[in-house]
């Protein structure tokens, strides 16, 4: 099965509406989506109204920002541009659009793999990034492939299954661009592999292009795509609804 897999969209419809017409061009059967529809960007509400709308099998968390804007967590442990926009969002979301939102967990346990937001131990919250924090999630995951977001950057953890003394026993590296990085199956089931797919409305590695990911669940293959959206067209609206300019200009440069 080839699944979609894509991450904090942040009310970045421009960057959204490209990323799920790739996948459809791409015929994928299926999508996984790690968090955060809102926050930071300007069009909250036709973001997740989007999503809800993925007629083909959804595999939906929700993520930080998403709880925030509906009141679950509380956003004063937000910067105060995170904060601004997460306020805004909240009073932009539709009825329909809140009660999705809220039926979502950060963390979802599925037969083939597992998402969360964050990291298995605080989906809402920690950032998957250093080979510490990996090993200590590893006993938090029945089945691998593990997918997260969060972190904004396409990236992957993998144990090494040969052990050899002589390298890391984790292996830890972005992902760029059409690299395609493979999970491995043993006897006692799949060898823990976390993959990010990036982030579609604000990705954080420097690329302004939208990141996004195919997983193939048959081959065990996960591949980033980078996809270019108008920009200029997201900046503006930033201004037009009164957003700090900060989360314009960041856009511009992939931050
Ligand atoms: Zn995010």
């Amino acid at each position: 099965m080839l699944y979609g897999v894509f991450s904090d969209v942040h009310g970045n419809l421009e960057a959204l509406t490209e990323v799920l017409s790739f996948f459809e061009k791409t015929r994928v059967d299926a999508y996984i989506f790690c968090g955060d529809l809102v926050g930071y960007g300007p069009d909250p509400d036709a973001c997740v109204a989007l999503v809800r709308g993925l007629r083909k099998s959804l595999i939906p968390v929700c993520g930080n920002h998403d709880q925030a804007a509906l009141g679950i967590i509380d956003p004063n442990w937000f910067n105060p541009y995170a904060r601004c926009a997460v306020m805004w969002s909240r009073k932009m979301l539709s009825e329909e659009s809140r009660t999705f939102l809220s039926r979502l967990h950060p963390r979802l346990d599925a037969k083939l793999f597992t998402v969360a937001h964050g990291t298995p131990r605080r989906p809402a919250e920690e950032y998957m990034l250093t080979v510490v924090q990996f090993k200590e999630n590893l006993s938090k995951v029945g089945v691998w492939p593990l997918f997260v977001g969060h972190s904004h950057m396409p990236l992957y953890f993998r144990v090494r299954a040969e052990h050899d003394p002589k390298v890391p026993d984790v292996e830890v590296d972005t992902i760029e661009e059409a690299r395609e990085v493979a999970a491995e199956r043993k006897p006692y089931g799949v060898v823990p592999i976390v993959f990010n797919p990036g982030s579609v409305g604000q990705p954080r590695d420097q690329d302004w292009r939208a990141s996004c990911a195919l997983y193939d669940s048959d081959l065990m293959t996960f591949r980033v795509v980078r996809l270019e959206y108008d920009i200029q067209v997201v900046q503006q609206k930033i201004r037009d609804a009164g957003l700090p300019e900060f989360l314009a200009l960041r856009l511009a440069f992939g931050q």
